[in-house]
């Protein structure tokens, strides 16, 4: 199944992408990881994401679509994959149904996590990521045992750069400017399934589960 996950920055994609990906037994491709791993890294593409991504900005589209197509080729995609991130604008999407034309077919499935504004910041002010394994946590939510230790592998949680309040106001904008009109392009195609995203984790799954369940192949 070839899944992408829709929503404004918090809405648990990553965190729903842990278990979706799982339930589909499909690789999960979040653009935002293979970003921070390559800043990470200081590689050519981490240098030239790092500044738009400070700012909360996107990614211009030829370095993020020429990522997602070498990442795409990868053997483990072939079967299909959860998109988490990508795409992010319409060019985008467009580009993502030639590339998947070519290969057989396009997105199954688009699942739209729909949170507000207000919780949005809640959640990304709180978000802790495991720097060793990628895991999400909340410093309220979903607080590990130990503080700043994650609880799966035992690595060190970081805050990300672009969680701060400021740089998250500006991501929503972003985000209603830029990514939601996708909402329309994927409902416009009959492909689009939106959930309530917020509430108990386990229970987000659990509607994320059985509305993608009629996709599942
Ligand atoms: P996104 O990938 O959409 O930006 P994340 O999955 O990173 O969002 O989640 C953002 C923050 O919200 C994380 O700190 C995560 O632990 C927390 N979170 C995710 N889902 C929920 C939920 N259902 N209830 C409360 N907090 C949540
Ligand atoms: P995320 O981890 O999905 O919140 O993404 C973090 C940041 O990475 C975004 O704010 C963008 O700067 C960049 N990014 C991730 N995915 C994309 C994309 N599809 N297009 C452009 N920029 C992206």
């Amino acid at each position: 199944m070839r899944l992408v996950l829709v929503g404004p920055p918090g809405a648990g994609k990553g965190t729903q992408a842990q278990y979706v990906a799982q339930y589909l037994i499909v690789p999960k491709i979040s653009t935002g990881d293979i970003f921070r791993a390559n800043v990470g890294q200081g590689t050519p593409l981490g240098m030239q994401a790092k500044a738009f991504m400070d700012a909360g900005d996107l990614v211009p589209d030829e370095v993020t679509i020429q990522m997602v197509r070498d990442r795409l080729a990868e053997d483990d995609a072939v079967k299909g994959f959860l998109l988490d991130g990508f795409p992010r604008n319409l060019p985008q999407a467009r580009v993502l149904d030639t590339l998947l034309l070519d290969l057989g077919g396009g997105v199954d499935a688009v699942l739209e996590m729909v949170v507000d504004d207000d919780e949005v910041v809640r959640r990304l002010s709180g978000r802790r990521t495991c720097r060793q394994c990628g895991r999400i946590w909340h410093i309220d939510f979903e607080p590990p045992t130990t503080e700043d230790i994650c609880d799966g592998c035992g690595g060190p949680l970081f805050q990300r750069d672009d969680d701060k309040e400021e740089t998250i106001r500006h991501r929503l904008v972003v985000y209603a400017e830029q990514t939601s009109p996708l909402v329309s392009y994927y409902a416009d195609k009959g492909i689009l399934v939106g959930i309530d995203a917020t509430g108990p984790v386990d229970d987000v799954t659990e509607r994320a589960i059985a509305a993608l369940r009629r996709y599942a192949h």
